[in-house]
């Protein structure tokens, strides 16, 4: 099959339209021959001659048909591109391949996954922090969740951090992530439900503290306002921001959500309940274990 698409596009000569092109630069580039490259698709692998433009001015080369098949630059068709992506989003490169090849039949190595799949990444990251696209919700409450948690790396990532080891150096690094749903539905005892499908998320790795003087926010803080816009930009008349109750959360309601219900779960609600317990009758005795009950 994948044979066949490749001779029916090799019999093409139309990607050669004319001696001269115009090039990116501004200059002309001029048509140089057909070049051959083999690409991997979800029919397999195929081989394509495609016309080839030179340009003398900025050294740069394009083949036209690359550019209308979405293969320029890339030695993936999109769809083995989109296949690659989700299988590397979920397991490792290595065993990415794997599954490409026993699923799809597709030889591509470790190496091509990464990198097809960190560009990706890049672009979709890009993508998140450019395009902000509002999606309306109907729901009479929006739910901003918003956490943070440790996550061990390697050691030249957390090189010149402080930490909490003994010694002031760090393990972990923070990631933080912002969720937002609604609930308007209620479980069989009664109580909001999150609405099936109306969780989205964001995550990274990034400081969420600034200084007054920064004309932007903070990158973490700027990524929960963005996802905050997409889903609560002119629906709900009401949002409820729910944390665990740390200070980093509150600063960043009180600043992007004012007006938000501030809600403290209730697995930390109870933690800081049975804190106050032991301050006021002391730790361990049965006064604060009835206290705090
Ligand atoms: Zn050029």
């Amino acid at each position: 099959m994948g044979r066949a698409v490749a001779a029916r596009l090799n019999a093409d000569r139309s990607d050669a339209a004319g001696a001269r092109l115009p090039c990116a630069c501004g200059a002309r580039a001029r048509y140089a021959g057909r070049r051959r490259k083999t690409f991997v698709t979800a029919l397999g692998e195929i081989v394509l001659e495609r016309a080839w433009y030179h340009c003398a001015d900025c050294g740069r080369g394009f083949s036209p048909r690359d550019r209308a098949l979405g293969l320029e630059g890339t030695a993936l068709s999109p769809a083995a591109l989109r296949m690659t992506g989700l299988a590397a989003a979920r397991v490792s490169f290595a065993e990415t391949c794997e599954l490409l090849r026993e699923l799809a039949g597709l030889d591509i190595d470790a190496k091509t996954a990464e990198r097809h799949a960190e560009a990706l990444g890049r672009e979709i990251a890009d993508d998140e922090m450019a395009v902000v696209e509002r999606k309306p919700s109907d729901a009479r409450t929006l739910y901003l969740g918003l956490d943070g948690t440790g996550v061990p790396v390697r050691k030249e990532e957390t090189r010149g951090r402080r930490g909490k080891q003994p010694d002031g150096s760090a393990k972990t690094r923070e990631a933080k992530i912002v969720a937002v749903w609604s609930a308007e539905t209620l479980d069989r005892d009664g109580r909001p439900a999150r609405d099936p499908g109306s969780a989205t998320y964001s995550a990274a790795i990034e400081t969420v503290a600034g200084r007054d003087t920064d004309a932007e926010p903070p990158p973490f803080a700027g990524r929960a306002l963005r996802e905050a816009e997409r889903r609560c930009s002119g629906g709900a008349p009401r949002r409820a921001v729910l944390s665990d109750g740390a200070p980093w959360i509150w600063n960043w309601a009180e600043e992007h959500a004012p007006g938000a219900i501030q809600i403290v779960d209730i697995f930390h609600a109870k933690g800081h309940l049975f804190d106050v317990a032991k301050a006021i009758c002391g730790a361990g005795t049965d006064l604060a274990d009835r206290w705090g009950k």
